[in-house]
């Protein structure tokens, strides 16, 4: 069985197209597969989520988008196009400046991902300042911009304030701006939520989709909530054991999940019209790293496996005849119960 998939979306001209994605980590124990051979694009000024528990590969994968896969011991293979060129054939050095000019990432604990010991406003003007290689008055001025466009009050005073006397969701935001000082034109936002409580989450989320709606970027959410992405994302992908299992538009994925792990998901969301009732859980755990079961990976934790779902992988098809893809023998079935 091959491992080479149709890419998600055709588009004809992709900002990003991942092409039969692999990563391997060499370990005491031997190889660990880490992602499996994805396949996806994103068009210009796009959005995409990428869900999944934490071993998914959600991360990794976009890690070996940003070149941050340190080899040995990691092993990355498959095509990432980036406007047409490979970015896994370009020089250290051009990846690093692509990195540092055309994509951009905010990650989940801002607090530790910022200079304690500088401003924050000189964070912003300092990536601002190399970026556009401008006088420092100029970088000062668009950091003040940058800090009323992520919503931080009072930016020109607080220019001067240091991370320890922002809040979390504040640093988040600080966070933000900095990406926002490099003018990506594709900003991965890897569970840039996870460490705020709900209201601040929300805030942030509502942040990002405006922002990228007024910048034109491309936006990549990674993520374990389903709701996040239901609330920034027009298109997701969900993945198990370091594969893509089920992609479409957010709204089909909503009403009408196939594979038995989306639905999963889905249900397990908390709901208002739910409150005081138990939350549905998926039954057991991940397979460990270096520990993948035969055929469906998802099989021991699948409550409609069949005989054929222990031996034989499947392979993401579309259903209905539509956009949506699913990697389950019984799509055909499930999308229609
Ligand atoms: Fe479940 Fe089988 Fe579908 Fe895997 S292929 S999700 S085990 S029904």
């Amino acid at each position: 069985m091959t491992d080479r998939m149709p890419p998600i979306d055709s588009r004809a001209d992709p900002l990003l197209a991942v092409h039969d994605l692999h990563v391997r980590f060499d370990t005491p124990h031997g190889p660990v597969q880490a992602v499996g051979g994805v396949s996806w694009s994103l068009g210009k000024g796009e959005t995409l989520g990428i869900i999944g528990e934490s071993g998914s590969g959600k991360s990794v994968g976009l890690e070996a988008v940003m070149g941050l896969i340190k080899s040995p011991p990691g092993h990355v293979s498959g095509e990432i196009l980036f406007d047409g060129q490979d970015i896994l054939k370009l020089p250290d050095r051009v990846r690093r400046a692509l990195r540092g000019e055309e994509i951009a990432m905010v990650f989940q604990d801002a607090m530790s991902a910022l200079n304690p010991g500088m401003t924050v406003g000189s964070q912003i003007s300092e990536v601002y300042r190399l970026r556009r290689r401008c006088s420092n008055d100029e970088a000062r001025r668009k950091a003040v911009e940058l800090m009323d466009l992520v919503r931080i009050p009072s930016a020109k005073t607080r220019l001067k304030a240091y991370p320890h006397e922002f809040s979390g969701g504040m640093c988040q935001r600080v966070m933000i701006a900095t990406a926002l000082a490099l003018e990506p034109r594709l900003l991965i936002a890897d569970e840039p939520t996870t460490a705020l409580d709900v209201t601040v989450q929300r805030q942030i989320m509502a942040l990002l989709s405006e922002l990228q709606r007024e910048t034109g970027m491309a936006l990549v959410l990674i993520t374990h909530d389903l709701g996040v992405v239901a609330e920034a994302v027009n298109r997701a992908l969900v993945m198990y054991a370091g594969r893509i299992v089920e992609s479409g538009d957010v709204a089909t994925l909503f009403r009408a999940a196939a594979h038995p792990y989306t639905r999963g998901l889905i249900q397990s969301m908390p709901r208002i019209d739910s409150r005081g009732a138990d939350l549905f859980s998926i039954g057991g755990t991940p397979p460990a790293a270096g520990r993948m079961p035969p055929g469906c990976a998802f099989h021991p934790r699948c409550q409609h496996a069949v005989d054929r779902c222990r031996v034989e992988r499947p392979e993401l098809a579309p259903v209905l005849g539509g956009t949506q893809l699913v990697a389950c023998h019984l799509a055909g079935e499930l999308s229609h119960g």
